[in-house]
């Protein structure tokens, strides 16, 4: 018999049916005799809810604040899968992630778990009882209340089945796995059977939504198998584990997002440190920055663009305002109308065929590459948001095409 983390997401436990379901299937493994941690979201879109509500009523709600609010829609979906499972003769009981033993750093709405205390949910696994545990949040030391971050039930999932070594994590969600593009914008898109920690990271990190990025690296540090699946079909989904180098160089995935912003900085000093300082602020005000590209000196000026994600906008703009009172520059323009499409798949940047394809395929359809950025396993580039869609198709067609199978590996 088993160990296992399951984390069933917003959309599987939207609504009270939808619960009913979930605890039906939470049963049959219990039934098997499995040992079951079971981590919920809040149900369907009650986050967002909440969060527009915070900002209704202020105008920039203290994030203590904005944590005590969001970690009650986790809290709903804990206790009524619990009354589900009661009626359905299952013992079961929910805990709070500061309950489980949660414990995270005090940085509020983005906290870092640093320690999780697993004694109580043993004590409970061997009493026989299911354990629901809310997902994406914990407490401090000092008992506050913290979440850590939008998708962040993944990471709760990943680290408890760390942290309890269980012979697995399953995620349950509702699209089949990991896809080699987004099936939404390429019809021929397929199921991944398997994807190594490493490429999955990058995807995650590309804007990927299925999977959140620090429960993928949480699994790859402790070598946790996860396996991401649907709720609604009994089908095998993506498993991501250690997956043995191949040989062969291969693209895996198209990824792309749209929710990125370039920053332009036109007449900075040319001279040593400039570089430093603009990053030093950025880093200042944690903006996580992607591609980077410094122009070539002109006399005395030069220009520095890079991107942020959308949801760093805030931040980035504060952070150019204070970088105006450090040092010297034109003009900034923030760009609002670009897109990131990536290829990913180990050992790509030693393969320097596939750049040449990326690029022609782009120049084939047009597209114009306002940036690019690589590393051994993906190739970026950033090309105008309304190409998006049509460049993903290409790249799809090129380097993944309809009907082939994929051969890699698993253990
Ligand atoms: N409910 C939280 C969110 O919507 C956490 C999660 O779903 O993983 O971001
Ligand atoms: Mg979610």
């Amino acid at each position: 018999m088993s160990l296992i983390v399951q984390k069933y997401g917003g959309s599987s436990v939207a609504d009270l049916d939808k619960i009913r379901f979930v605890a039906e299937k939470v049963k049959k493994y219990w039934q098997a005799g499995h040992k079951l941690v079971v981590v919920v979201s809040a149900m369907g879109k009650t986050t967002d809810t909440l969060l527009s509500m915070a900002h209704s009523i202020c105008s920039s709600p203290p994030e203590r604040e904005l944590d005590m609010l969001l970690a009650t829609g986790e809290q709903v979906s804990v206790a009524l899968l619990c009354m589900a499972l009661f009626d359905k003769g299952v013992s079961a009981i929910s805990l709070t992630g500061g309950q489980a033993g949660i414990i995270t750093t005090g940085m509020h709405t983005k906290a870092k778990i640093v320690h999780i205390e697993v004694s109580r949910i043993l004590r409970y696994l061997e009493e026989g009882k299911v354990v629901v545990v809310a997902g994406f949040q914990g407490k401090t030391a000092n008992e506050d209340i913290t979440t850590l971050g939008r998708g962040g039930s993944d990471t709760t999932a990943c680290a408890l089945a760390a942290a309890l070594r269980a012979d697995f994590c399953e995620i349950y969600t509702d699209v089949n796995g990991v896809y080699t593009a987004d099936p939404r914008v390429v019809p021929g898109a397929r199921k991944i059977p398997y994807i190594s920690y490493d490429e999955m990271s990058e995807m995650a990190n590309l804007g990927a939504k299925v999977l959140q990025l620090r429960a993928v690296d949480f699994s790859q540090r402790y070598g946790v198998r996860v396996h991401v699946r649907s709720t609604f079909c009994e089908e095998e989904g993506t498993w991501v584990e250690e997956v043995s180098a191949m040989e062969d160089v291969k693209v895996k995935a198209v990824t792309h997002t749209r929710e990125v912003m370039k920053v332009v900085l036109l007449g900075v000093p040319n001279q040593p440190g400039v570089a430093a300082s603009i990053f030093k602020v950025l880093s200042d005000f944690s903006v996580f920055i992607d591609m980077i590209i410094q122009s070539e000196g002109r006399g005395t000026e030069k220009d520095v663009a890079f991107v942020v994600t959308k949801e760093d906008e805030g931040k980035a703009r504060r952070a150019v305002a204070r970088l105006g009172e450090i040092i010297s520059f034109r003009e900034v323009k923030f760009d609002d109308s670009m897109g990131k499409i990536s290829i990913v798949g180990a050992g790509i940047a030693s393969d320097p065929r596939i750049a040449y394809r990326m690029f022609s395929t782009l120049a084939r359809i047009g597209a114009n590459i306002d940036m690019i950025s690589t590393s051994n396993l993906r190739i970026s580039c950033l090309i105008p948001r309304d190409r998006v869609e049509e460049a993903v198709r290409a790249l799809h067609e090129e380097f993944i095409g309809e009907g082939e199978v994929i051969l890699n590996g698993g253990s």
